[in-house]
């Protein structure tokens, strides 16, 4: 799934900005192997008897099912005595009763005699259900009607059989049963568009990830039940049917009906699962390896879609040869959904977007539009390898198919699209996370997670973003040729399977296949380089240790380096934000926490990288030669910050001043990232991080300027939120007369590289938000003459969300623009008007946004977070939407589930960016609220945490930013 976007709104938030995941405004504003040799020691040895014996002992531990009987389960996890191997689904969609109606037939092989089946099943309405043994196959005897028991609370229900089924056979499940499409976004849900001609259309379309299979059909719905699916769906001729596999055949029904039966998937998990109908269109290509390739959107957006064919034929072109395993089913579908809850669903062969997320419309998508699209198909087309062929065997590893498709996305990218210039985004996926990590709400990558919000709850930055940037540390220090040998052997060992967090430890460390393994342990096909680098693995560090160190473990450290003449010391902590040494919690708060840290360093004498593992809480290392100055954390690959002691900052800061390009590019955004993290932990005092950025004039890296400039919008932002004017004022003026050089120079043509245009848009929004007169000039002009074109005028794409935003300031600029929201059929154009009329002043604007949101018809349901979200970022727009929030609550919960990463938006987007103890108090009171109400989320916390903490950064930050401020202006 792909959950993250980044938002191009600056704030100070330690919540969203690691979890806002989906483009929401487009800135960037989601046990094994065959039955029979399934290994189960580790499912079975949770059971100290079976279930039945269980059951017979003591009934009246079990929970009361809804007809009144003893439910014979309770657990949450299902029992796995009796485990799925096939199943067989019909189902019949009415795109105007808005209903369905389905029969399944599910092989079971027993494992151990039983007298129940215990099944997921959520809001479904079971008509009958019967078994057949082997035997009765065969014979074609009818099948024996089974007593149905629901227990709605664990979403289960239980079929009783008459006799015992016995263990070693397979018996066959038969259900009948339907449901409504649901409303929402998850289960088989409807969708709806409108066309150019101005008619609303339905389509069908399935979203389960991670526990929404049972909405659709009675299932084991874990991921380590693995079976087969044999899918035939109904439908009238006008639509089509799509599916995990490639349609054999169609069969003509009574009454004109079409029946379209699809091949048998490949062996998979539940929420892989996928079937839609609807009346769209598609262009198709094929790759070099014979995969046919289809991108599908509603048939006004067909023009949309020839970016997308592109990007995946390249794409997936370069996965099978870098994991030298072919993508196993004859085709792959890509298709835009005009309602869709996360950014995009990585189904087997039918791969499920949020419309922003595949189309491209070259009049209306900015560069960063078209980097987002680009990203969100490499994430889903790593999951076909890391997540589909190999999955996590339970939730709690999520992080093995999500941080693995993070990360991909950076390795992919890196050859295919270099013009994207990808890898040098990437350490904001480690900085997003940073800001979530050091707060002491974080949790482990490997989390425990039971319960389906808990399990929810998982998909969050944590999994996505940490996971992908350890990842990246890793490959760092085993070199990328090991590494790629390790997870190759990872995907080839477990096609069709699961694994766990130690399953791809063990294949880092043993990467070679039988193959081409030697007596001493390394691969014979290693170069010397990589044997050696494994040898100073295996030496030092067991790296199932070392990584449990960074997966078992939540937070980041800290390296404390002090260099005396030619010696470094070392010391590691944990880092910690909003809490200072001198904090009395300080102390409790580090007890136990030790990484293995593989360090990298270079210096002033050469330009060589040196690596260390530091395993201790303190160590020291010689340097060879006298330096002047040493940086450690070569390129940003490494997770952990860095502090200088004693000179080691002024050294820095000097070197910057004088010749910055002597460090990397990468080394400085690293360096403007820490020193700015060190404040808010109380260990470099803010004017010392602000004089770091006063080198920005002169620097050469786009990235690394942009990285300065965020810092400084967001304290902009930040004082501007709590109205502290002179502050606000004289800042505004700084950025104004120090960025002079580089605003001036921005032209409003879409031209230059891809750092080119991101640094026009970040600039020029910059400068308008700031009133810059130059700049609202341009815009208000382009904006007017966009108006008298009627809308028909193109402006160049980069600067687009800066004119319409402009333009929205005045009542008929904004009544103007929501008119073209309804009638755009952009997706990309409309997260750029959606965002514009966010920005609006007026107080009853905002609102009546938030009326239409909550309507859903001109500014769709997918689209209320996001627009809560901005509204809540405006200084005239905060108070409005959190009382939104806690008025609406109910209101709010009937239309995205309590977990769902849209309500999470919600709740920390229009909270955790507060800085006043009275704000703090007010959010806590709420969240009491709601806990005694039963709706609980682990995310309360987090952003009471990030809101102590805003509040501590102001106390003890804003005399020293209010000096600075006078001196440098
Ligand atoms: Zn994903």
């Amino acid at each position: 799934m792909f959950i993250f976007r980044k938002i191009d709104l600056v704030f100070h938030s330690s919540v969203m900005a690691n979890s806002c995941r989906k483009l929401v405004f487009n800135i960037y504003i989601g046990f094994y192997c065959s039955a029979v040799i399934m290994p189960q020691k580790g499912i079975c040895s949770q059971f100290t008897s079976s279930p039945i014996d269980e059951f017979n002992k003591d009934p009246e531990a079990f929970p009361v099912a809804t007809n009144g009987e003893i439910f014979p389960w309770h657990e949450l996890r299902l029992p796995t005595v009796v485990i799925p191997l096939h199943y067989d689904l019909l189902i019949h969609p009415n795109l105007t009763s808005l209903d369905f109606v389905a029969s399944e037939k599910i092989e079971v092989l027993v494992r151990d005699d039983t007298q129940f089946i215990v099944l997921h099943s959520k809001d479904l309405e079971i008509i009958n259900a019967s078994l057949q043994s082997e035997e009765d196959v065969r014979y074609r005897k009818p099948g024996e009607r089974l007593t149905v028991l629901s227990y709605p609370a664990h979403q289960q229900i239980a079929l009783l059989v008459p006799e015992k089924l016995r263990a070693d056979l397979r018996y066959s499940v038969a259900i009948d049963f339907q449901a409504k499409l649901a409303d929402g976004f998850e289960g088989f849900y409807k969708s709806t568009y409108r066309t150019l001609g101005g008619e609303t259309r339905t389509i069908a379309v399935t979203d389960f990830e991670p526990t929404e299979a049972r909405m659709a059909f009675p299932c084991f719905d874990e991921p380590l039940f693995k079976a087969n699916f044999s899918i035939k769906i109904r439908r009238e001729s006008r639509h089509i049917a799509l599916s995990n596999m490639p349609k054999v055949k169609t069969i003509e029904l009574e009454g004109g009906l079409l029946e379209d039966h699809f091949e048998t998937t490949v062996k998979m998990s539940t929420y892989l699962v996928a079937y839609i109908v609807c009346d769209f269109t598609s262009v198709s290509g094929t790759t070099s390896s014979g995969v046919k390739v289809s991108i599908y959107a509603s048939p006004d957006k067909w023009s949309q879609t020839h970016y997308a064919l592109e990007a995946s034929l390249k794409l997936l072109d370069f996965y099978e040869n870098y994991f030298d395993i072919h993508y196993p089913l004859p085709k792959l579908d890509l298709i835009a959904i005009p309602d869709f809850a996360s950014g995009a669903m990585e189904n087997w062969g039918l791969i499920t977007y949020r419309e922003t997320s595949l189309l491209f419309d070259p009049k209306t998508s900015s560069t960063s539009d078209k980097l987002w699209v680009t990203k969100v198909i490499a994430h889903e087309l790593a999951h076909q390898w890391f997540g589909n062929l190999v999955t996590m065997e339970w939730w709690n590893d999520i992080w093995l198919n999500e941080g693995f498709a993070t990360y991909m996305e950076l390795i992919s990218l890196n050859i295919t699209y270099p013009e994207l210039q990808f890898d040098e985004n990437f350490s904001n996926t480690c900085f997003e996370v940073i800001k979530r990590d050091s707060l002491n709400s974080s949790h482990p990558i490997s989390n425990q997670a039971k319960t389906p919000t808990q399990i929810q709850e998982m998909f969050d930055a944590v999994s996505y973003n940490k996971g992908a940037c350890i990842l990246n540390m890793l490959k760092d220090f085993l070199s990328e040729e090991t590494f790629r040998k390790g997870i190759i052997h990872y995907l080839k060992k477990f096609s069709y399977r699961n694994a766990k967090n130690d399953d791809l430890w063990h294949s880092l460390s043993n990467n070679c296949l039988e193959s081409d393994s030697t007596s001493s342990g390394f691969c014979y096909s290693d170069s010397k380089k990589t044997s050696n680098t494994l040898a100073f693995l295996r030496e030092n560090v067991e790296l199932k240790e070392m990584m449990a160190t960074w997966t078992l473990q939540k937070g980041i450290p800290l390296v404390v380096v002090k260099r005396e003449g030619r010696s470094l010391r070392l010391e590691q902590e944990r880092f910690l934000s909003g809490v200072s040494k001198e904090d009395p919690e300080w102390g409790t708060l580090q007890e136990r926490y030790l990484w293995h840290i593989p360090v990298t360093y270079s210096t002033s004498s050469s330009n060589e990288i040196h690596r260390h593992i530091l395993k201790l809480k303190t160590d020291t290392l010689d340097l060879s030669e006298k330096t002047n100055w040493v940086k450690f954390n070569v390129d940003s690959n490494g997770y952990y910050i860095v502090h200088y002691e004693g000179q080691g900052w002024d050294e820095l800061i000097t070197l910057l001043n004088q010749n910055h390009t002597l460090l990397r590019p990468k080394d400085r955004i690293g360096l403007i990232h820490d020193a700015f993290q060190l404040v808010s932990a109380g260990r470099l005092t803010l004017d010392k991080a602000l004089d770091l950025t006063r080198y920005l004039q002169h620097e050469t890296s786009i990235p690394a300027l942009l990285k300065g400039l965020e810092y400084l919008e967001l304290f902009y932002r930040m004082v501007e939120r709590r109205n502290i004017s002179d502050v606000t004022e004289n800042l505004k003026h700084y950025l104004l007369q120090y960025f002079k050089p580089v605003i001036d120079t921005q032209s409003w043509v879409d031209e230059g590289s891809v750092w080119d245009r991101m640094l026009r848009s970040t600039v020029l929004k910059l400068a308008c938000y700031l009133n810059h007169a130059p700049c609202i000039q341009k815009a208000t002009e382009l904006f007017s003459q966009w108006m008298e074109s009627s809308g028909k005028l193109n402006i160049p794409t980069d600067v687009l969300k800066i004119v319409y935003s402009v333009g929205a300031q005045t009542t008929s600029g904004w009544n103007y623009l929501l008119e073209q929201y309804e009638l755009s059929l952009s997706g990309a154009e409309k997260n750029k008007i959606l965002y514009a009329l966010s920005t609006s002043r007026q107080q009853e604007k905002l609102m009546k946004l938030i009326e239409l949101g909550m309507e859903g018809k001109v500014i769709k349901t997918q689209d209320l977070a996001a627009l809560l979200f901005a509204i809540a970022r405006n200084p005239k727009g905060q108070q409005l939407a959190w009382n939104f929030v806690k008025e609406n609550w109910t209101h709010l919960l009937k239309k995205f589930e309590l977990g769902s990463f849209p309500m999470r938006t919600i709740v920390s987007g229009t909270t955790s960016h507060f800085s006043s103890k009275d704000e703090l108090r007010e959010v806590k009171l709420f969240f009491e609220y709601l806990k005694a109400q039963g709706s609980h989320l682990d995310i309360f916390q987090t952003i009471l945490e990030a809101i102590s903490k805003n509040i501590k950064w102001l106390e003890k930050n804003l005399p020293t930013l209010r000096k600075w401020l006078l001196i440098s202006i």
